[in-house]
């Protein structure tokens, strides 16, 4: 394997902790670059971003929604809804280290291998996210944030961690053993979310059928397998909102079959077409 094999891996890993770090030093160093968690945080000390799933909870919940807060949902909604809502999932969102660990543990170890015991419908993560709502506007409290993984391995990270690392754990353990990217690809509402803000994203991944192979090692490493369901069939863009724009396949792929594009534009659609023609 060449160091190009693990290009998006690398980038990724030194974003997501990266953005670990600086958080953290907004915390012990009073660092301004940005402040907070990743439901509600500044950047530069002006710049509010908030996470639009944790809005819509509080929304439903009956709070009053300060103008700062909605400003930031916005400019997060904008920004995953041009570079791929679920880039979240893959570029930031903390948890995404111990899926990804768990996925990789699985290959290695065979696991994939073993004959499946449990099936769960990807869709799982979209009734969550309505239920989450639901609990909301009952109960009075954003009911995903008390519980939210994410929050408990950011906020552990960057003031240290507590009795919450047993979920951190329980998901490990589930997407080991039980479902593969069982949480992140199947029960996730925060990944619904950006499932739902990156659906007509430009940025997205290319398959080019012509240099293709069928090696199928990108659907081994996808943890979204379902959005390269055009392998083997034709040439088409990734345009599955499910997709995390992650890059694992592209590194991996070592016949330049899968590569980014922006712009899902004429151009790219008429030489679909063609391909499929
Ligand atoms: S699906 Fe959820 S836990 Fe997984 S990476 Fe996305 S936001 Fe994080
Ligand atoms: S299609 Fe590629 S970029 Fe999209 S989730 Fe799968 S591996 Fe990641």
């Amino acid at each position: 394997m060449k160091w190009s094999n693990y290009k998006y891996l690398i980038l990724r890993r030194i974003v997501q902790l990266g953005l670990l770090f600086l958080y953290f030093a907004g915390n012990i160093y009073g660092w301004k670059i940005i402040r907070g968690t990743l439901s509600s945080s500044s950047l530069f000390g002006t710049i509010p971003l908030s996470d639009p799933f944790a809005i819509l909870q509080m929304f439903a919940a009956g709070a009053t929604i300060g103008a700062n807060a909605l400003v930031g949902a916005l400019i997060i909604t904008l920004f995953y809804g041009i570079i791929g809502g679920r880039a979240f999932c893959s570029w930031v969102c903390p948890v995404n280290l111990i899926t990804d660990l768990a996925n990789w543990l699985r290959r290695v170890l065979y696991l994939d291998k073993i004959e499946r015991k449990v099936w769960m419908s990807r869709n799982v993560r979209y009734y969550v996210f309505g239920l989450a709502l639901l609990v909301s506007a009952i109960s009075g409290l954003a009911a995903f944030e008390i519980i939210s993984p994410i929050t408990i391995m950011h906020r552990g990270v960057i003031f240290g961690f507590g009795s919450g690392v047993g979920f951190l754990i329980a998901i490990f353990l589930f997407d080991l053993f039980v479902t593969k990217n069982g949480w992140c690809g199947h029960i996730c509402p925060l990944g619904a979310t950006h499932s739902i803000i990156g659906r007509f994203a430009p940025l997205s991944v290319k398959h080019n059928a012509d240099n293709c192979t069928l090696c199928m090692k990108c659907k081994e490493v996808c943890p979204e397998s379902q959005v390269l369901n055009m392998i083997g069939k034709r040439s088409e863009l990734v345009t599955k909102q499910e997709c995390t724009n992650c890059g694992r396949c592209i590194d991996v792929c070592n016949d330049d079959a899968l590569s980014f594009t922006i712009f899902k534009s004429k151009e790219s659609n008429d030489e679909n077409k063609q391909n499929i023609n």
